[in-house]
């Protein structure tokens, strides 16, 4: 089990996770938050979020000085003081760009008549309708870097089509709540987390200790690239097939209050 004092690195899912499910409050994990800042242990948050919905969280929670994982793992938002990072590069996405999805996309449509709708086709008025957000955080989600999320309306039919040709196109299809998600086929929170920890071990004489926590299936390859992964209960009937080892721990309490627990339970004050 870890120390505080090792050279940790924190890896974690927000909504569901460090973030309650419901009022995205996160009081009951600020204690460990602030262990962890004056220990100088990087806190990365890695979510399905727009790295514009990320942004502001990662501020109130105090950790900008830190690199963050957005788009599921497509995405990885580097601090201006990075190491070999130059202004107008600011982050490393894990598969094709935002530009390069949306052309494949819509000259797929044109040519076989798919039927969808992603983001890069409609209103924030549309993207509101169906996720339920405000006018102001829809614009916030459609502020793609690296994965898009569409709606499906055809056949299952021509949806097995229509991933195979996403495939030849080196393109992954998953399945989220209400959205497919179209994003580089390696791309995910696991090689993410990999491609950072990475970056970290370079920068860094002694070897790391990570730790993972998150609450649903996404977060499942970021769980099984860290040393310690923390599971937390979840508001959902999803398994969660990881190993039941002595290095993960499955949490009894949803959201902070897990978090909370996960820390106590791994990291040795
Ligand atoms: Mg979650």
């Amino acid at each position: 089990m870890p120390y505080l004092d090792d050279n940790l690195l924190v890896f974690t899912d927000l909504d569901g996770s460090l973030l309650d499910h419901h009022s995205y409050d996160w009081q009951p994990a600020q204690a460990w938050l602030d262990r962890l800042g004056s220990a100088k242990v990087p806190v990365i948050l890695t979510t399905s979020k727009t790295s514009a919905e990320v942004a502001t969280v990662q501020k109130q929670l105090q950790l900008t000085h830190y690199p963050f994982i957005a788009e599921n793992g497509a995405l990885i938002k580097l601090p201006a003081d990075w190491p070999g990072n130059s202004d107008d590069v600011s982050g490393h996405i894990i598969g094709n760009s935002y530009s390069e999805i949306r052309q494949t996309l819509v000259s797929l449509r044109q040519r076989y008549d798919f039927e969808f709708r992603g983001f890069g086709d409609v209103s924030k008025q549309q993207v509101m309708d169906w996720t339920g957000l405000s006018l102001e955080n829809a614009a916030l989600a459609m502020q793609r870097e690296a994965s898009e999320p569409l709606i499906w309306f055809g056949s299952d039919f021509d949806l097995a089509h229509f991933e195979k040709c996403l495939q030849a196109e080196n393109l992954s299809l998953t399945r989220g709540g209400r959205f497919w998600h179209v994003a580089g086929r390696e791309a995910g929170k696991g090689s993410a987390v990999h491609w950072l920890t990475g970056q970290y071990r370079q920068q860094r004489d002694q070897p790391l200790v990570t730790i993972g926590l998150g609450d649903g299936p996404n977060d499942i390859g970021m769980l099984n690239a860290t040393d310690y992964a923390v599971v937390i209960l979840g508001h959902h009937d999803h398994a969660m097939p990881l190993d039941n080892g002595e290095n993960v721990y499955r949490t009894r309490q949803h959201g902070p209050q897990g978090w909370k627990e996960g820390l106590d339970h791994f990291i040795t004050l």
